[in-house]
């Protein structure tokens, strides 16, 4: 059952028709210059006077060769939420296209599809916070334009299973996306090693977690070069600051430092979550392969409301599918795991 996948056929028709906006930094590329009178600036430097790097070769360069991808298979945008905003912009005509998602999942793509006036088709994970590939391909018609996946999946913190997510690929005539933000917490195989496998496929990561820099908002988005032109031609020419380039280049030249946090956030996993279910309160600890578990207890809302008076916040995804009287963990520092499970153990 593999479907035939015409990238032309998906993308709406005025972002195929579109001529893009052409910045000066776009229209002088490369040649040796001195004199940048061509767009307006302050010409006083400041370190910030000049406009960015519309399409951040840079860093492109110096994440490639760490994400095992091609430069001109990655987009960088304002967090995973630009990525996502331009799947639907760039293939989903508004009350006409459709996309199809699993049930719970991260609560963005269906914000997204609701602001591009999408519509979103949920099907609900199983017991296992698994799900079936026909179960979501039967879900689909001939307006379907994207399937979005999470693996490790929020807020339930599993992989998905891979033999399902193959099919889902090889089986969909649209675009799936992967997002892949916990990857660097599991052992599984990245799904963005096989892009060059998959022309639907739109993987995505984010500095935000295990490299450790939300507060600079810069996604990524891998897939093909085909697909990636489409959103450099979408985007807002100059969408990711400098001050965000340049921190995002100092961040990955440090990756050893990276990869000892991730071994600390992985052990601390372990430890906290052996010693969660250990507590009178907890009545499941999920399997995680993220930085976060999930567990059922025996009252979310109480327990949730305790924890703030003691200055502690988790998440309370009691109100989401399949996560009754469930809170969602993330790993904090070995002192902030302790007070967690020091003020549980006092909880009554
Ligand atoms: C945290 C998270 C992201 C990251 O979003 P940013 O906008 O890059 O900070 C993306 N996807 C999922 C599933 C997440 O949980």
């Amino acid at each position: 059952m593999t479907a035939k996948f015409e990238l032309e056929k998906m993308v709406r028709k005025n972002i195929l028709a579109l001529k893009p906006y052409s910045s000066a930094r776009n229209e002088y590329a490369g040649k040796k210059a001195h004199v940048f009178i061509d767009a307006n600036e302050n010409p006083f430097n400041s370190g910030i006077n000049r406009y960015p790097d519309p399409l951040q070769v840079e860093l492109k360069q110096l994440v490639a060769p760490m994400k095992g991808v091609r430069p001109e298979q990655i987009f960088f945008g304002n967090g995973s939420d630009e990525a996502i905003d331009l799947v639907y912009r760039v293939f989903c005509e508004p009350r006409l296209d459709n996309v199809v998602a699993i049930d719970p999942t991260y609560g963005m793509y269906e914000v997204s599809a609701d602001i591009n006036d999408v519509e979103y088709r949920k099907v609900q994970l199983d017991d296992n916070f698994q799900f079936r590939a026909f179960s979501l391909l039967n879900e689909c018609d001939c307006h379907t334009k994207a399937i979005f996946l999470c693996s490790p999946n929020n807020p339930t913190g599993n992989n998905l299973d891979r033999n399902e997510i193959e099919k889902i690929i090889m089986g969909f005539h649209g675009v799936v996306v992967v997002d892949e933000a916990y990857s660097d917490f599991s052992d599984a195989r990245p799904f963005r090693l096989d892009l060059d496998k998959y022309p639907n496929l739109i993987v995505l990561n984010t500095f935000s977690k295990a490299w450790g820099s939300a507060a600079i908002r810069l996604g990524m988005a891998f897939a093909s070069p085909e697909i990636i032109e489409l959103f450099n031609k979408v985007k807002y020419p100059y969408n990711v600051n400098e001050l965000t380039q340049k921190q995002a280049k100092q961040v990955v030249t440090d990756s050893a430092r990276l990869h000892k946090q991730l071994r600390q956030v992985l052990d601390e996993r372990e430890s906290l979550m052996r010693a969660f279910a250990q507590l009178p309160i907890c009545e499941k600890v999920y399997p995680s392969d993220a930085n976060f578990f999930l567990a059922k207890v025996t009252d979310a809302t109480k327990i949730y409301n305790y924890l703030v008076d003691r200055g502690i916040v988790v998440r309370n995804r009691h109100h989401i599918t399949l996560c009754s009287n469930c809170l969602r963990v993330t790993i904090g520092t070995v002192q902030e795991n302790s007070e967690l499970l020091g003020a549980l153990r006092q909880y009554r």
